[in-house]
């Protein structure tokens, strides 16, 4: 079978790289399953995307909001369109399950439609003049070339967040997803350009954090960086920024605990346990990687979820009895068995898994086993530090003010769930608890995009993906007076008696 070659799209074409080179990716649930080969995009490549968003950027900006917003509509269409088809490229490409991709797809489309609707809105405020004869109001502003990075985990959803409010607003784009999801970003733009964006507004190369992200970051032509990835990336990306002022959108790791009160129903605990905790392979920013939980049910709940656990069945995704995939690289894989050994050794008790799956079906594969560790201390490094794969650590808590002061003791502050029956408890966890993102007997996942997404402390740097708070990220406020009057009338000191 012929192994295709994918190009950059830059300018209204696709084209390969500068640099002459490029990379394979291959199928993390089978390594001998070559997928395709992608453009190592260095600066030239870069250099070149920036400038045809640039040079789209005048004539884009001044497109009406809403006849941008009816293109981002039909975006939409073709992506319902296609969402098998792109679920299954995503799945062979990155591991999650085909009905966890095929949401991953059902997420840009919701977004799409979300910001189609955006273009007739994009709402500013106008508000009386203190001055007679005054028209005061304030208006969103493109802000010019925007530059997305994106992890592999979400390929096709994440990108959706950034790109499609960026649009709609009447930024241009250079988006570079990530290496370890480049056909998924391919055919992400694929529909833009089906749908009739025009040439340069948005413009894709693939390529590496070194090679092609860090040039892109730095470019001085770029004004709004939108980066999701680990912290210590996203660190390196704001300070890149820091001395041009760029306005920079991060989202980074998380850590993400659900309480279990006393007062819970247990099998609903459980459950979202599981969902939260091995969804995604535990490959999820909002992944449920600690189990916060009230002595007083400990050992019930503890058994119940490690009998779950052991019970998932793992390998490849496009299997529709799979409930588990692979993770996504040897490296990732290598990751998570170190952390195991560190877990063991830090003395937390090794109640599931553990171990790399290494059976005939699992043989060219990164499948590892759903691992619980219990009796897991805070100060353990398995319950502080981002591991995303599928080890989650349960704690044992006092109290609902014990178990908060563990959830928030942790650099990050993604996304937080707590299981009670008393409403009381909801309500303090809900104010307490340090996140942007906070469910009541659900588990840590499942963002709907009409909300506001995104963390506090080293999760996030005080913006918010998705819903109109991502407008914010993407805009502008451009206030504007306009003084009908016919004489000079200063503020503050021309008022009149009344
Ligand atoms: P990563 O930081 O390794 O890579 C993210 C992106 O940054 C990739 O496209 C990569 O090529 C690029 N990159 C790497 N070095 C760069 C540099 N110096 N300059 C510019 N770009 C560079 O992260 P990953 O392993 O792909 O993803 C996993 C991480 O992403 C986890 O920490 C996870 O929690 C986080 N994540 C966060 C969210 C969120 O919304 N908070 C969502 C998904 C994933």
């Amino acid at each position: 079978m012929i192994v295709p070659t994918y190009k950059n799209y830059i300018n209204g074409e696709w084209v390969a790289s500068q640099s002459g080179e490029v990379f394979e990716k291959r199928n993390p649930a089978d390594s001998d399953d070559l997928i395709a080969y992608f453009q190592k995009s260095n600066q030239a490549d870069v250099d070149g995307a920036v400038a045809a968003a640039r040079a789209a950027y005048d004539a884009w900006r001044l497109v009406p909001a809403p006849r941008r917003a009816e293109i981002l509509y039909r975006v939409a269409q073709i992506l319902a369109e296609r969402k098998l088809a792109y679920a299954r490229d995503m799945t062979r490409e990155m591991g999650k399950v085909l009905a966890e991709a095929e949401g991953d797809v059902q997420e840009a489309i919701d977004m799409g439609y979300l910001m189609a609707g955006e273009g007739r809105r994009l709402f500013g405020q106008t508000t009386p003049s203190e001055l007679r004869d005054k028209f005061a109001m304030s208006v969103r502003q493109p802000i010019g070339v925007s530059a997305m990075i994106t992890a592999w985990n979400f390929p096709i959803a994440v990108p959706s967040w950034k790109i499609l409010p960026a649009l709609v607003c009447g930024n241009t784009v250079v988006f570079k997803p990530a290496e370890e999801a480049p056909l998924c970003g391919v055919n992400f733009v694929q529909a833009f350009v089906d749908a009739g964006l025009p040439k340069g507004v948005l413009n894709l190369v693939t390529g590496d954090g070194p090679g092609t992200g860090a040039p892109l970051v730095a470019h001085p032509d770029v004004r709004v960086v939108s980066f999701t990835g680990s912290t210590e990336t996203g660190r390196r990306v704001n300070e890149t920024c820091a001395p041009t002022f760029k306005k920079v959108h991060l989202e980074m790791g998380g850590k993400n605990p659900i309480l279990v009160m006393d007062d819970a129903r247990l099998e609903l605990a459980v459950e979202g346990a599981v969902w939260g905790g091995f969804g995604t392979t535990g490959q999820r920013c909002t992944a449920a990687s600690r189990m916060i939980v009230h002595e007083r049910i400990y050992r019930t709940f503890v058994d119940r979820f490690v009998e779950r656990a052991k019970a998932l069945r793992v390998g490849s995704g496009l299997d529709p009895n799979i409930e588990m995939g692979p993770v996504i690289s040897e490296a990732q894989l290598a990751k998570v068995m170190q952390y195991v050994e560190v877990g063991k050794q830090e003395g937390a008790t090794l109640a599931a898994g553990g171990s790399r799956l290494t059976g005939e079906a699992h043989a060219r594969g990164f499948f590892h086993e759903p691992t619980i560790f219990v009796d897991v201390d805070r100060r353990m490094r398995i319950a502080r530090e981002e591991i995303f794969g599928p080890v989650v650590s349960v704690i044992p808590c006092r109290s609902l003010e014990d178990g908060i002061d563990i959830a928030n003791d942790v650099a990050y502050g993604l996304s937080a769930a707590i299981y009670t029956q008393n409403i009381n408890n909801a309500f303090t966890a809900m104010r307490d608890i340090d996140t942007g993102i906070c469910y009541v007997n659900a588990p840590t996942i499942g963002a709907e995009v009409h909300l506001p997404f995104g963390g506090t402390k080293a999760t996030g740097n005080g913006h918010r993906e998705a819903g109109v708070a991502a407008l914010d990220v993407f805009s502008e406020w451009k206030t504007v007076y306009v003084d009908f009057s016919g004489r000079l009338q200063r503020a503050q000191m021309d008022l009149e008696e009344i």
